[in-house]
């Protein structure tokens, strides 16, 4: 049950003033029937839906280029991934949406994609390298007897399985609070020794095991295990297919036009842009609430949604591409994937041999720290480090690029995860339905995650919006 709507004024005042905008009386005509922020797959969803039902859609993004959290980094050698890239087997809107457009899409999409723990890691941990094979004698293994066959990145998975279960994907939305506990609490209750605390929060994908519920990951591993199959990515990099949706709108993207404040109305919504303003009958605002809360904003909402806003936690994750002068890892005959429990390095994927790249990726704290160092200390660090590691790289590595998507202004964190104690009211939150002001985003997803939540959210604000008019 949702508490009564009322009136409220996010990130510290109201939006009109902040803006220092026009008062509501010249507050001039409305440009369009929906005004959808943000370009990514939610947004343009949304927009795709709205212009299926006649209305006029204007999309705006605040970045100089459509796609927001699928992001194809197009200058560097292999045009390697910076955000999301596979594509489940269950994700049938999205797959819908692909065809309709006209991308293609390849199956496959493993360790290279930079996301998954492929068998066969080399590990480096309390500064012992060690493969699979030799981990379990290894005098860097300092796990508890009952734990030391396990391997590094399956300690969670062994732990997790006396997790609460969940019957299916939206099942997470009816659990008991009792069962909202801290991933970190229902390890413990597992049995996991201090030592396997320590290295399953070395690469956990949140920020901390404290910080996110188990019901966080009892969902994923739900939705996981409705959608048995092998993955898909976008043919021609992630990009491809937020460009392809934009490109069959009628209506404008207007690329490069921040969303500063935004008002609700009886008769519709008002931006406020760094010049002027738009006016719209209804808007669609799919902006990570990670950025959304630095937003101000003016609009009725349920307390659970205003809260959900101020605090649901993003997960920080921070990368370097790395270019090798050759394939190193085909010659030293050790498991191409690194697994450390040094913070800075986290895990480093081959993403390919030709070119030659690696992508570095550090979750949290280890992100955190990446994030403070200056550019060139970093680069030194991460090549001198990976050296020791492993010594075939040395002399061979050069950092190209480093990212940090907590720091682009426009995401704050790659994604959302349920923090602890927070499963009633982001399922309340995601069950809104604004009068004027509608929200989508892969944070509202109810039976999906990723990129198919997004599509999924998109669809479901584009038909909240529709029943209204
Ligand atoms: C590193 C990484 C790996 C991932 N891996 C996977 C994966 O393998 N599979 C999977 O399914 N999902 C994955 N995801 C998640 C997936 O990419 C996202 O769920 C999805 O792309 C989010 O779409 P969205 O439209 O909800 O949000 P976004 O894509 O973030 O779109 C929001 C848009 O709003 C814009 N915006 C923000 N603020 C403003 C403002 N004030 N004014 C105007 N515009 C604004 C942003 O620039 C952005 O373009 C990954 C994400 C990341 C970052």
């Amino acid at each position: 049950m949702i508490a009564a709507s009322r009136r409220t004024f996010l990130a510290g005042g109201s939006a009109a003033i902040l803006a220092g905008a026009a008062p509501a009386l010249a507050r001039g005509k409305t440009e369009a029937d929906v005004a959808i922020i943000g370009a990514g797959l939610a947004g343009l969803a949304a927009a795709r839906a709205c212009e299926a039902a006649g209305l006029r859609v204007v999309v705006l993004e605040g970045e100089k280029r459509i796609g927001g959290r699928l992001h194809t980094l197009r200058h560097l050698p292999g045009a390697p991934e910076a955000g999301g890239i596979q594509i489940g087997a269950g994700y049938t809107r999205l797959r819908k949406i692909a065809d309709e457009v006209g991308v293609a899409l390849a199956s496959g999409g493993g360790a290279g994609a930079g996301i998954a723990d492929a068998p066969g890691n080399l590990y480096v941990v309390n500064s012992v390298t060690a493969t699979p094979q030799e981990w379990p004698t290894s005098p860097g293994n300092r796990l508890a007897e009952s734990e030391r066959h396990v391997e590094p990145a399956a300690l969670l998975r062994h732990y997790a399985r006396a997790f609460t279960r969940l019957a299916g994907p939206d099942a997470w939305r009816a659990v008991m609070p009792e069962s909202d506990i801290s991933v970190l609490a229902a390890l413990r209750q597992a049995g996991a020794s201090q030592e396997a605390l320590r290295l399953i929060a070395a690469n956990f994908n949140g920020n901390s095991l404290a910080g996110m519920s188990q019901i966080g990951l009892a969902r994923m591993f739900a939705i996981f295990a409705s959608q048995p199959g092998p993955v898909a990515t976008v043919t021609g990099g992630s990009q491809r297919l937020p460009e392809a949706m934009a490109g069959s709108l009628r209506g404008d993207v207007r690329l490069g036009q921040t969303v500063r404040a935004l008002r609700e109305e009886p008769d519709g919504v008002t931006l406020y842009l760094a010049k002027g303003m738009l006016r719209a009958a209804h808007a669609i605002c799919t902006i990570p609430l990670a950025a959304l809360r630095h937003i101000p904003m003016e609009c009725a909402m349920p307390p659970a949604l205003a809260r959900m806003i101020a605090e649901l936690p993003y997960t920080r994750a921070s990368f370097a591409y790395l270019l090798a002068s050759e394939p190193f890892w085909e010659a030293d005959g050790l498991p191409h994937t690194l697994w450390t429990d040094d913070p800075l390095i986290g895990r480093v994927f081959v993403l390919g041999s030709e070119p030659p790249m690696l992508k570095l990726w550090t979750t949290g704290a280890g992100a955190d720290l990446l994030d403070r160092l200056a550019p060139q200390d970093a680069e030194r660090m991460i090549v001198d480090r990976l050296a020791a590691m492993r010594p075939s790289s040395r002399g061979k590595l050069r950092v190209l690029h480093l990212h940090s998507w907590q720091k682009a202004p426009g995401a704050r964190g790659i994604y959302h995860h349920i923090g602890t104690g927070m499963v009633g009211d982001l399922a309340a939150a995601i069950s809104h339905q604004g009068a004027r002001l509608h929200f989508a985003g892969e944070h509202f997803g109810r039976t999906a995650s990723g990129m198919e939540a997004a599509v999924e959210s998109g669809e479901a604000a584009a038909q909240s919006l529709l029943a209204r008019i």
